[in-house]
Parts: C-alpha cells; sequence; structure tokens
C-alpha cells in the first residue's frame, strides 16, 4: 500500500465534519421557531421578529435576545450578576 492511503485519509474528517455541521443547522433550526415565555406577562408568546429582536403577541413588548434564541448563557449571567450585586447593596 502506497500513495492513496494519504488521499483516503484526508477523505474521512472532511465528509464526518460534513454531516455533523448539518445536524447542528437543524438544531439550530427548530428554537428560532419557537414560542418562548414573556418575562413581561409570563406568556409563552414570544416570537423572533428578526435576528436578535423578540416581541411578545400577547403584551406587545419588543426586547433583544439572542440571534436564535431568547436568551443566551450571556443574557442569563449578566442578570445573576445584577441580581447578586443588588442583594448585596441591600436595595
Ligand atoms: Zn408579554
Amino acid at each position: 500500500m502506497s500513495g492513496p492511503v494519504s488521499c483516503t485519509a484526508t477523505n474521512i474528517p472532511l465528509t464526518r465534519y460534513g454531516s455533523s455541521l448539518r445536524k447542528q443547522m437543524k438544531r439550530l433550526e427548530t428554537p428560532q421557531h419557537a414560542r418562548y415565555l414573556c418575562t413581561f406577562c409570563g406568556k409563552k408568546t414570544v416570537k423572533r421578529v428578526s435576528v436578535g429582536i423578540w416581541n411578545c403577541r400577547r403584551c406587545n413588548k419588543t426586547m433583544a435576545g439572542g440571534a436564535y434564541l431568547l436568551s443566551t448563557p450571556t443574557a442569563s449571567s449578566v442578570r445573576a450578576t445584577i441580581r447578586r450585586l443588588r442583594e448585596t447593596v441591600g436595595v
């Protein structure tokens, strides 16, 4: 065995990457069209209007969020920090 062995070896990871990428894209599509819990009225009526913009159909509030998900890990960690700071100050 010589020559074509290196060619086959490079083909394997390329195929794997392509299929996993397709799976990831499919996973992103579902939450982006789903309804989310509104922080103002508590109903599951928040829908994505455009990238990063979310609107509640019940109380008609527009809010900024993640590009594909209403709550991003960054947003929830910021919220937790604010809550902790508020408790420390005692307001
Ligand atoms: Zn609402």
